[in-house]
């Protein structure tokens, strides 16, 4: 009986056990936040290492300088510093744009080309922005993949090139989770207000990604940010600022010299 008795508290014990560390948030406590600096960088790197391999990155000034022009604004009207960030386009027909580790955005020329006007394109640079200001990334790698993953990528041993390119599948095509896309979005409504932009244009391009979901499920920027119908109602709700009340930063001429160099990118 006492045998009995024993085993029954051992298994309640182990099972307990099981309990407590199902609810413990093990995200708390490996604090993306506290991975350091170099780590987060040296992940960046191994990340652009296989991209740009892949991809071909767009060095034409006619396609680069009025991007760094709408990322300086936005950052000068919000005070947030930009002077590490890395921002290469892409010469991809994909509608998409993500967040690297180690400060790092990337936007492909699929995404310029379906931009409509600035303020559509302002509103997803914006909300890549505020994924990094927030510190979203690791969060979600740490999640995704584990603490040790990261760290055992990031000191040469023991994850290989493949575990690398399933992360960065991760950053560039799955979604994060729901409540860090609410903050990313929010943020940027508060980003392109404080630089006059009028984020209406912004659930205008959400909407427009909401509608193209019925024809081509695949699109990259649709599987990476679901609910597309929902956060365009979410924007609008949380926007003050109309489109009568919108200002540019190109002009007319930079704006169209941008989308038409995007057609016809030589590099
Ligand atoms: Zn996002």
């Amino acid at each position: 009986m006492k045998t009995f008795s024993k085993l029954i508290l051992t298994v309640i014990g182990i099972g307990s056990l099981f309990f407590i560390i199902q609810l413990v948030d093990w995200v708390a406590i490996f604090n993306p936040q506290k991975i350091s600096k170099t780590t987060e960088e040296k992940l960046g790197e191994l990340y652009w290492e296989i991209i740009s391999k892949m991809e071909k990155e767009v060095k034409n000034d006619s396609i680069t300088i009025p991007i760094k022009k709408l990322f300086n604004k936005i950052a000068d009207k919000n005070e947030l510093d930009i002077t590490e960030l890395k921002i290469h386009v892409l010469q991809n027909e994909q509608i998409n744009a993500f967040a690297l580790p180690g400060n790092r955005i990337i936007l492909y020329t699929g995404l310029i080309k379906e931009s409509e006007n600035q303020g559509e394109l302002a509103g997803v640079i914006c909300h890549e922005l505020a994924h990094i200001h927030k510190k979203h990334i690791l969060k979600k790698l740490v999640k995704e993949i584990g603490l040790s993953t990261i760290i055992s990528m990031t000191t040469g041993n023991g994850a290989g090139t493949e575990t690398v390119k399933q992360a960065l599948k991760i950053l560039s095509s799955s979604a994060y989770d729901r409540n860090l896309e609410t903050e990313a979005d929010l943020t940027a409504i508060e980003y392109l207000e404080n630089a006059k932009m009028s984020p209406e244009y912004f659930a205008d391009f959400m909407f427009k990604m909401s509608e193209l979901m019925e024809v081509a499920k695949e699109l990259t920027l649709i599987s990476s940010h679901p609910h597309s119908e929902d956060r365009t109602k979410a924007i609008l709700d949380n926007t003050k600022l109309k489109k009568d009340k919108h200002q540019d930063i190109l002009s007319t001429r930079e704006w169209d010299s941008l989308k038409n160099n995007t057609y016809n990118v030589v590099n």
